[in-house]
């Protein structure tokens, strides 16, 4: 299986849990990628993806940047749109992401894929949550 999972408010709101969920997917052979926003201005840049994953002890097969709006408004359209495609496009099996207008996007573009909303409190949640 492929597993696409979000960073802001997803994985950052349960490190630990994630952690040992996305190892243990991992160790049976399934593919797990970060698939999270980026401004336009590119911020956050793969570099500091990067070591936000290893800060969290948490390692994926790939890192997927979903370029979105600086404007908060356009982002949530702009950036949903994205993460859309690069599940299509990926081949993707599941998304986990904590924006229910992400999910409802994803799930509209995507129909087969499992779609799964995480609902949580997250002080690092990313701009325009
Ligand atoms: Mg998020």
């Amino acid at each position: 299986m492929k597993i696409a999972v979000d960073m802001d408010g997803t994985l950052t709101s349960a490190p630990s849990l994630f952690g040992q969920l996305i190892r243990d997917l991992r160790e049976k052979g399934n593919y797990v990628a970060l698939l999270t926003g980026q401004l336009d201005s590119g911020l956050p840049s793969l570099e500091d993806r990067q070591q936000q994953l290893r800060g969290l002890g948490i390692e994926v097969d790939a890192i997927l940047l979903a370029k979105g709006s600086s404007d908060p408004m356009s982002h949530l359209w702009t950036c949903g749109q994205e993460k859309a495609r690069m599940v299509r496009e990926g081949g993707f099996d599941v998304f986990i992401d904590d924006r229910a207008s992400f999910c409802n996007l994803v799930k509209l573009r995507n129909p087969d894929v499992l779609v799964l909303q995480i609902v949580a409190e997250d002080p690092f949640a990313g701009p325009g949550r």
